[in-house]
């Protein structure tokens, strides 16, 4: 048996399997045995589960603030619910059934629990049940549900939808209005700031003879079915659920029924659905040749990242996906930098939906920026429908005294922008879409190239740019000057904001500069401010400095000691009086993070010096940490060492291993960063796969866990499948019409004719 941690294992390398029930981690396993399909999460609670068991169906573009403080996406009534009494006496999950097991099918996105339980009576009862969220009808759910008796008993089932589902910010429905339609009920609610409407419907399909009563409570709907079952004798229930809200559909409720209406059976749409899971892992499957336990780890957080990503519209990937609403359903940095590189190189036109969100939200950018007295476009920290800052002013609570922080997340972790335009950039790079600069690209390099210059300070005495009172990556250390990361990413769009000046059409370019209405003295400024910003260059030690100062701070080694400064536990360790405020224990990937998004930009020797230097004093309490530290390791070829951060980056979610709550918030459910980041650390880290001037860049190595690996890319159109063995690098162009393409491995360069192969050896 391959197991990872207690009581999960796989056997396929598509499985995780779990064998014993824990009321307690209902929480976690809600996320992690998930279902979803980018326009609804619907989370791995069990059919007779309600607001206690964390049972919530999350949806897409439903965002309300009920409680007035954090806009999140809704949760819509569960039209999967549905309990059962056995002779008289309720079924309910427990610690010592007789038999308990849960799976999660990630090939077909399938969920599914056995569960067998006697109950006071000495009737044994088996419940299976499976659920898929489809990607062929996307705003639909379904699920299968059998019990079986081991002796004739008088069964009472319930089944219909229950309102009373988990929200962590208040209630985002009211005024619940149910209605019966041909294949079963409905309900019918708005969202209490915005207005808007929700209609969940659900479908039921019974086939046991029994007595049907229907029945409405204050906060559920449904009907009750009466049945005599005879010893070993099946009785199955197939529900479908719909979702559709104002925003998807002009008239939800229509559409809901229509999509409900068209259904086919539940082994017809699972069977869809398979169908179109097949296609995705074409896109994003990367093998491993070897290792049952990182194969099903890997290919879990991949299935993550590829639910949590709304593929119907450009909408953003959730920091915490649809697995519930933590973190407001909302983009951070994150999606740019740790969701979108699977994409770009592995089915571009989700790259470029992310992108075109960006493009879409581009004036709340705007707004967010003229509102804090800059110019052009500051993306939101926490960035939802409109792309205004969804990010409250007050984050975290000081535990001790009971006072809100004041966290600056909002105004000054200004490296979101740049982010942006990097990714922007990238996806040129990678892509050739030239249509997508000139249509969208340029406008929004242009708009951050502006609020960059109208950030920046120029400092007369030392005849310099800066960037101060920013926050870097490392987000313990607020207001600090000239963050490294900060500094290298602004000069890095500025740069890109005066390729495109230079190099785009003239036409296309004299209609975006009227359109953003760039001045001549803005262009030059921009010049100006590349020669002449400040960046934080290697010490004679070879280190570059996180922060002006940061040296000066306390050294704290290995950094988790200041662990035991804390008065409680839940403390949060920043801004403004943090234990680990005045040190140099940070809390995630900061220089090292600049590493992974320039791989070349400085010799291995300063990335091995800062890698040694940063690594102790490195909290990695951000899930996004272990990920940048395993892919920065295989740059140097510290390959053991990328292993062991690849383990505790791709088991995260699986062995539970990261807060769910921090200074008082709740910042659980799945960590989509990290998901997305899973698929980088073999491609782009231990494959070290980068793409500049038209070049594929690979130098791969292959830790000692695994035999090899192997996944496809698309750069420039054309599709590369990639193979890699403890001996052999072998790279074919499986194109329908195969190009010529520039390789350089381990820096040598190759040209790759046609469909001829690229033999080289693994060093
Ligand atoms: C991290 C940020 C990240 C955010 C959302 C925070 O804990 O420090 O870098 O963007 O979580 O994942």
């Amino acid at each position: 048996m391959n197991k990872i941690g207690d009581h999960l294992w796989t056997d396929t390398g598509w499985e995780v399997i779990k064998s014993k029930y824990a009321a307690a981690q209902a929480i976690t396993e809600g996320s992690n045995f998930m279902i979803g399909n980018g326009f609804l999460g619907y989370r791995g609670t069990f059919a007779e589960d309600g607001k206690n068991e964390y049972a919530a169906c999350i949806v897409t573009d439903t965002w309300d603030k009920a409680d007035g403080k954090w806009e999140e996406l809704s949760t819509v009534p569960n039209a999967l619910w549905t309990d059962v009494t056995i002779n008289g006496e309720p079924f309910a999950m427990a610690e010592d059934v007789d038999e308990f097991q849960r799976k999660i099918d990630l090939s077909q996105g399938v969920t599914s629990r056995v569960v067998r339980r006697r109950m006071s009576d000495g009737t044994q009862v088996t419940i299976q049940e499976e659920k898929f969220a489809s990607y062929a009808k996307k705003h639909t759910v379904m699920m299968k549900y059998t019990l079986q008796t081991d002796m004739p008993a008088e069964i009472t089932l319930r089944t219909g939808i229950d309102y009373d589902v988990w929200s962590i910010n208040g209630d985002h429905l009211q005024g619940h209005r149910s209605f019966a339609h041909d294949g079963g009920f409905g309900v019918q609610a708005k969202t209490v700031t915005y207005g808007d409407d929700v209609v969940v419907a659900e479908t039921c399909r019974f086939t046991a003879p029994s007595v049907e009563l229907m029945y409405e409570e204050d906060d559920r709907i449904g009907r009750t079915y009466s049945i005599s079952t005879t010893a070993g004798e099946p009785l199955t229930l197939e529900k479908a659920m719909t979702v559709y809200s104002s925003n998807d559909a002009a008239n939800p409720k229509e559409e809901c029924l229509r999509e409900s209406r068209e259904l086919g059976s539940y082994a017809e749409e699972k069977k869809r659905n398979k169908g179109e899971w097949a296609q995705l892992w074409d896109h994003y499957d990367v093998v491993i040749q070897n290792n049952v336990i990182d194969q099903v780890a890997l290919r879990f957080n991949i299935y993550h990242a590829i639910i949590a990503t709304p593929v119907h519209k450009s909408l953003p990937i959730g920091a915490r996906g649809l697995s519930c609403q933590a973190y407001q359903g909302a983009a951070f940095w994150d999606q740019e930098i740790y969701n979108m590189p699977m994409y770009l190189y592995s089915n571009p036109e989700i790259a470029r939906n992310i992108l075109e969100y960006r493009h879409r939200t581009l004036d709340g950018a705007r707004r967010k920026a003229k509102r804090l007295g800059y110019d052009g476009a500051f993306y939101a920290w926490i960035s939802g429908k409109t792309g205004d800052e969804l990010c409250p002013d007050f984050f975290f609570e000081d535990v001790l005294s009971g006072r809100p922080i004041r966290n600056h997340f909002n105004d000054w972790q200004i490296h979101i922008s740049p982010d942006v335009a990097y990714a922007i950039k990238k996806y040129n790079q990678v892509t050739g879409d030239q249509q997508f600069m000139e249509e969208y690209g340029a406008e929004m390099i242009f708009e951050i190239a502006r609020f960059l210059a109208s950030h920046v300070v120029y400092r007369p005495m030392r005849q310099q740019y800066e960037f101060v009172r920013v926050q870097g990556p490392d987000e313990y250390h607020e207001n600090v000057d000239n963050n490294a990361f900060t500094n290298y990413q602004a000069l890095f769009a500025l740069r890109a904001a005066l390729e495109l000046l230079d190099t785009l059409d003239k036409q296309v370019l004299d209609r975006i500069v009227a359109k953003v209405g760039l001045r001549q003295e803005e262009q030059e400024l921009w010049r100006d401010i590349v020669d002449r910003l400040y960046v934080p260059v290697p010490d004679e030690e070879g280190i570059i400095e996180q922060f002006a100062g940061y040296h000066d701070l306390e050294t704290i080694i290995p950094a988790n000691k200041v662990t035991e400064r804390l008065i409680r536990e839940d403390e949060y360790y920043g801004y403004p009086n943090g234990v680990a405020l005045w040190t140099q224990c940070i809390k995630q990937a900061d220089v090292i993070q600049l590493f992974v998004l320039h791989p070349r930009l400085f010799e291995r020797s300063i990335v091995e010096k800062n890698y040694d230097f940063y690594e102790p004093r490195t909290l990695h309490f951000s899930s996004l940490s272990p990920s940048s530290y395993a892919i920065v390791a295989s740059q140097i070829g510290k390959v053991e060492e990328a292993y062991r951060n690849f383990r505790r980056s791709v088991m995260i979610d699986l062995l539970n291993t990261n807060e769910a709550v921090s200074g008082g918030t709740f910042i659980g459910g799945i960590h989509t960063a990290a998901n997305g980041a899973s698929w980088q650390m073999v491609v782009n880290g231990f494959c070290g796969l980068s793409v500049s001037d038209k070049t594929i860049h690979l130098s791969p190595k292959v830790p000692k866990a695994w035999d090899g690996y192997a996944f496809s890319i698309i750069v420039q159109g054309q599709t590369l499948r990639i193979d890699v063995t403890r001996d052999t690098l072998t790279v074919t162009n499986r194109s329908e019409t195969p190009r010529d393409m520039r390789l350089n491995v381990y820096g040598s360069e190759v040209l790759m004719k046609g469909s001829d192969a690229v033999v080289s050896a693994v060093q």
